[in-house]
């Protein structure tokens, strides 16, 4: 029997879109439509790259905003659909425990907030989220899910996204296959890349991955949390709920900033 493996697909780092100035990549936005045409063809390349390599079974996670964008019947019939039931509390990869990854590939993800030339750069919500800073260092949703995925041991192999994201995601998970799949030149301005060149090299570029995984990533906890929101209002809602789950914290040098002691990885999913 192969392996179980997952495709967590956001939509931002897809090949081909980049979105529009000051708004997030929804359906009022002209390039959302094609950011969901080219994340099927991301995704199926990527689910035929890992059944060719053995895997038994393939699941794939829509993660982009409520996790309602893709249209399922266009995507390879062997993948399973897998998504969070609605939970009190949330945990990121809920649905891991029904299968035993032996690793993630990450389509579609971005840079974090704030990223020079990273296209549609955000850390969760540009409207509400400077940046998310944990044992002193800035980080983005790959890292944060990596870190999710290595307290349950599981690998983050692959990824493709623009070349911003791309460098922050091999800063932080040493050892991963990335594929370009195009070149930033500011939020909402890219050097796109041959869509053939982009889905042969995640072809490629998971195969590698499967046959020659890097390890899971793992925070040294107790470690530092801050969290940095737009609105204060936001950061208070933020910081009632995380001490009513008998988390510490308290504000930092503002009322906008959020700082905390994270004891493990469900301490560190209250902030998200
Ligand atoms: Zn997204």
């Amino acid at each position: 029997m192969g392996k179980d493996y997952l495709i967590a697909a956001d939509l931002e780092g897809i090949h081909g879109i980049v979105g529009e100035p000051y708004k997030s990549l929804y359906p009022d936005v002209a390039d959302y439509a094609k950011a969901i045409e080219n994340a099927v063809k991301e995704i199926n390349v990527a689910v035929k790259a890992l059944f060719d390599a053995g895997a038994g079974r393939v699941a794939v996670w829509d993660n982009h905003g409520q996790g309602k964008n893709i249209d399922f019947s266009a995507i390879d019939a062997r993948a399973v659909r897998v998504e969070n039931p609605p939970m009190k509390r949330y945990e990121r990869l809920s649905f891991a425990k029904n299968f035993a990854f032996a690793g993630i590939i990450l389509l579609g993800y971005h840079s974090k907030e704030g990223s020079f030339n990273g296209v549609l750069a955000h850390t969760y919500s540009s409207a509400a989220i400077q940046y998310y800073k944990i044992d002193g260092k800035t980080m983005g949703e790959a890292e944060i899910d990596a870190y999710i995925a290595g307290e349950l041991g599981i690998p983050v192999l692959f990824a493709a996204s623009d070349d911003v994201c791309i460098g922050q995601i091999k800063d932080g998970i040493p050892g991963i296959r990335t594929v370009v799949t195009k070149i930033g030149k500011g939020r909402n301005a890219a050097e796109f890349i041959a869509e053939e060149k982009v889905l042969e090299e995640i072809y490629e570029g998971v195969q590698a991955a499967v046959r020659e995984p890097n390890a899971p990533v793992r925070l040294q906890y107790p470690c530092g949390i801050e969290v940095n929101y737009t609105r204060p209002e936001r950061a208070e809602e933020v910081l009632r709920k995380v001490r009513g789950y008998g988390q510490d914290a308290r504000y930092g040098e503002t009322t906008h900033i959020v700082c905390s002691v994270l004891r493990g990885a469900q301490d560190l999913e209250a902030f998200i």
